[in-house]
């Protein structure tokens, strides 16, 4: 699958320009040149790297990556910016980007930066992880069998409360909004609403849940969405 990136930059002639380039190169390329608008993309939608500019309308690149970075540790960030100064923050801890061009660039440099930037993704990615069980603290799932036991007692679930169950163990401490819950599993083309998610969550939450009102394993991030509860103890067989 080709690979999903999101470009925000104010400047036109700079994303046309990376456009053509890395869409060369065989990637799925969006274009946004709004901060605002770029965080709520990147709120609805999974991306596989973030090329942000340091100056932009709307919320500029720092805030946007330190934002970024929150929610998800893993999203290669690479930040354009003609403010070498900045150099250092933006690759520290402060603000996490992985990669830093600053401008003006040549286009053939920022794709080999791409490139190299993925290379590396790839290669920490490990092997296809194919779990045959996950436990977590008193629940145990059967990936292969799709049989759930709470506290070695079986529960029975619906299809899709099974899958919104496994999604959200394979990445314990991931906050998911309703809307990438809904996208990722009924699909981009289903009619829903963000309603048809909670209710699966309270439903799953009735069945799993020692005490539903107060939720072990599904936590709600208030104004956000959900999240797998992290720090539980956590075995792969
Ligand atoms: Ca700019």
């Amino acid at each position: 699958m080709s690979k999903k990136i999101l470009i925000v930059e104010d400047e036109i002639d700079i994303t046309e320009l990376v456009r053509i380039h890395l869409e060369d190169f065989g990637a799925d390329i969006h274009l946004c040149n709004d901060g605002l608008m770029a965080m709520q993309l990147l709120e609805s939608q999974d991306f596989d790297l973030l090329i942000l500019d340091l100056s932009l309308p709307g919320l500029d690149g720092l805030e946007i990556c330190d934002r970024v970075r929150r929610r998800d540790p893993f999203l290669p960030i690479l930040m354009m910016t003609a403010r070498v100064d900045e150099a250092d923050r933006i690759l520290g801890l402060e603000m996490g980007a992985d990669d830093y061009l600053p401008k003006p660039f040549n286009v053939m440099e920022l794709v080999a930066r791409v490139r190299a930037l993925f290379r590396r993704v790839d290669a920490m990615a490990s092997p296809p992880v194919r779990p045959k069980t996950i436990i977590i603290d008193h629940l145990s799932i059967d990936v292969e069998k799709r049989d759930i036991l709470v506290g070695g007692k079986t529960v029975l679930l619906t299809g899709k409360e099974f899958e919104l169950l496994l999604h959200f163990s394979r990445t314990p401490g991931r906050v998911y909004s309703r809307e990438q819950l809904l996208q990722s599993l009924w699909g981009p083309s289903y009619q829903g609403y963000e309603h048809t998610v909670n209710s699966h969550v309270n439903r799953l939450r009735a069945k799993i849940e020692p005490d539903p009102a107060q939720p072990h394993f599904i936590q709600t991030v208030w104004g956000v969405g959900y999240k797998f509860r992290d720090n539980a103890a956590r075995r792969i067989l």
